[in-house]
């Protein structure tokens, strides 16, 4: 027998939970004995940024059908649903976001008790500061917020996007004036909110927060530079369309034409564009791997607003919700840009809008920044990544987005990927564009737990 072997997954959101279920399933397979430890500052193992609201009215934005944790058994989440309080789910219901952290959490428990006896769990309550490659033989040393160390054979990082940057449209003193958010993601953000409200960004995070703040006797302002909100799902959806134009290989211009008469086509014959734009998503992270990085760029400039709103769509639910807030006024959207702010009456926020029918001043008690920008891990606050970037264990993935790897292992300064370093989700975003929901993360969570659990087996130990 050799030495007991010590993996340690970084953050437990959704994807580090799907990793830790198939590492404890796949070492059970194998007859595998290890050390799994989770190291994740939130109080509740599983959930992550999206999954931790215990708002009812924030629902999942991907049927339930196509959120089960396991790619190869789809009815996962639904069968669960139906012996957790909602018999009558089903595969076309856009269920509840917490009910979904609750499954998660549970899914993340019993894969640990089935592991017993193999796989030996601990779950820290903190961060990791820092991740110091020592060579093949010798692992990482990982090292904790809290100051303590671990020894690992195996780390993954399942960070998720990291904290939300500061937009450069906030300025210094609508900063300093503590009516500002900059993450209305982070527990208790939203909770000293008073008074009408402006959401810079109309995408999915600003309905939830437009939702969340409803109230009568208020307006929640939303701007955005095209001004669109996400278009919601079909009430009875029909299957993905296959795109039926050879699209690998084309240059942007080349994608824009042939994704148009795609889009065209299947709206002619079925009515609706929804089934095109999906029959899109299993081509996306191959089309943007063969794109230039001129016109990655080019992409995200000017095409990637209406990309998201078509691709990232609202339940049905939600969309009927967004419709009464706009019908009774409590919703304002407008197309335009930030162009500056000043204090305004009781301690509030006067809001400078360029829109088409000139400059609109706009006062109201708070702004919250819906924008959902993450910085280059490079400029991030994030110390770990900081430190890995600044060690020469990763590089910036392309347009500085995430982090460069080979099929989820970090890829160093040297150009290889030698490490037995892993990540999955938003820091593959430049390499894969379409990374961050949960069914491209639950295959990348197959797929590094495989090659985890193959790392530990090759040296026969
Ligand atoms: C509001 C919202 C709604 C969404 N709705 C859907 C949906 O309906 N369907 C869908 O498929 N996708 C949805 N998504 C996409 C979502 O990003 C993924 O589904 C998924 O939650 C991503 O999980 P993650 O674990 O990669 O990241 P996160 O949820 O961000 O989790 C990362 C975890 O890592 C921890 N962490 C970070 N850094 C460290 C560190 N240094 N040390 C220790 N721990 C650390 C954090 O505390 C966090 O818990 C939504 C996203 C958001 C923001």
């Amino acid at each position: 027998m050799g030495r007991r072997r010590t993996v340690v997954v970084v953050g437990v959101g959704a994807a580090g939970a799907m990793v830790a279920v198939r590492i404890c399933e796949g070492a059970v397979r194998r007859g595998r004995a290890l050390d799994l430890v989770l190291v994740e500052p939130g109080a509740v193992a599983g959930r992550g940024v999206a999954y931790a609201t215990d708002d009812p009215r924030h629902r999942l934005n991907v049927p339930a059908g196509n959120m089960s944790c396991r790619a190869e058994e789809p009815g996962d989440f639904v069968r669960w649903l139906c012996r957790h309080g909602v018999p009558e789910a089903a595969a076309a219901d856009f269920v509840e976001r917490r009910r979904y952290g609750a499954y998660l959490a549970d899914t993340l428990g019993r894969a640990i008790i089935g592991a017993r006896g193999t796989v030996r769990v601990r779950r820290l309550r903190t961060r990791v500061a820092g991740c110091r490659w020592r060579g093949a033989g010798a692992g990482a040393r990982v090292e904790l917020a809290d100051g303590g160390t671990l020894d690992a054979d195996c780390v993954v990082l399942a960070t998720g996007a990291g904290p939300v940057a500061v937009p450069g449209w906030a300025s210094e003193g609508l900063r300093a004036s503590g009516r500002f958010v900059v993450d209305p993601w982070a527990p208790g953000a939203l909770d000293a909110v008073r008074g009408d409200v402006l959401l810079v960004g109309s995408g999915l995070t600003a309905v939830d927060v437009a939702l969340r703040l409803d109230r009568v006797g208020r307006t929640v302002h939303a701007v955005s530079r095209g001004g669109r909100l996400p278009r919601a799902h079909a009430e009875h959806p029909r299957p993905a369309a296959v795109c039926e134009d050879p699209l690998d290989g084309l240059p942007l211009a080349g994608l824009r034409a042939a994704v148009r008469r795609h889009v065209a086509r299947v709206l002619r014959a079925q009515g609706d564009w929804r089934p095109a734009v999906d029959g899109l998503r299993p081509l996306t992270a191959r089309l943007w791997a063969a794109l230039s990085e001129e016109d990655r760029a080019a992409f995200v400039e000017r095409d990637s607003a209406l990309w998201n709103v078509h691709r990232h769509r609202m339940p049905p639910v939600t969309a009927r919700a967004v419709s009464r807030m706009r019908r009774t006024r409590r919703l304002r959207l407008r197309a335009g840009r930030v162009e500056g702010f000043w204090p305004g009456a009781d301690g509030g926020v006067v809001a400078a809008l360029a829109t088409a029918g000139g400059t609109e001043e706009l006062a109201v008690g708070w702004v919250v920044n819906c924008t959902g920008t993450h910085p280059p891990v490079a400029e991030g606050r994030d110390p770990l990544w900081r430190g890995l970037l600044a060690d020469g264990e990763a590089v910036p993935g392309p347009l500085g987005m995430g982090v460069a790897t080979d099929g989820g292992r970090l890829r160093g300064a040297d150009g290889r990927a030698a490490r037995a370093l892993w990540t999955l989700g938003a820091p593959r975003r430049g390499e894969l564009w379409e990374t961050t929901a949960v069914p491209e993360i639950r295959v990348q969570a197959a797929a590094v737990a495989e090659a985890v659990l193959d790392h530990l087996g090759e040296d026969g130990s």
